[in-house]
């Protein structure tokens, strides 16, 4: 059914607590975490806990939910204090803009430049 756990699923375990993870924020319908591979000094992904495989089949699905997790996004950067320096919500959608991880999340980026237009 749309929104249940996938047994195949990287962060679907992470939510279950079966695969561990440097969490930073958790809500009813959210978990914040650092990315295993940063590419930026504050890397954080914001994941809902339900399982969608991108953030338009999220947002379809769940409007709510994918406010919460935009909302986090800046609770992470604020937490991380670079909300005053500028930080950037990026939500790689399909193997061709470098998504990996078929479980919707945000990459909250920041404490460092970040050019514009991204690569
Ligand atoms: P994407 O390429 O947009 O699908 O993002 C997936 C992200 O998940 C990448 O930035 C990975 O570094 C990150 N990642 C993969 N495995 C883990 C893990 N076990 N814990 C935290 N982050 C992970
Ligand atoms: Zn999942």
């Amino acid at each position: 059914m749309a929104g249940e756990p996938q047994s195949d699923c990287l962060f679907c375990k992470i939510v279950a607590r079966e695969v561990p993870a440097t969490i930073v924020r958790e809500t009813e319908t959210t978990l914040a975490f650092r990315d295993i591979n940063p590419q930026a000094p504050t890397h954080v992904l914001v994941i809902p806990k339900v399982h969608y495989p991108d953030a338009a089949s999220l947002a379809a699905a769940e409007p709510g939910i994918t406010a919460d997790v935009l909302h986090e996004a800046g609770e992470v950067a604020a937490d991380d204090k670079v909300d005053g320096s500028g930080y950037r919500v990026v939500f790689n959608t399909g193997s061709g803009a470098g998504q990996t991880v078929w479980h919707a999340h945000a990459h909250v980026l920041g404490g460092r430049g970040l050019e514009w237009p991204p690569g």
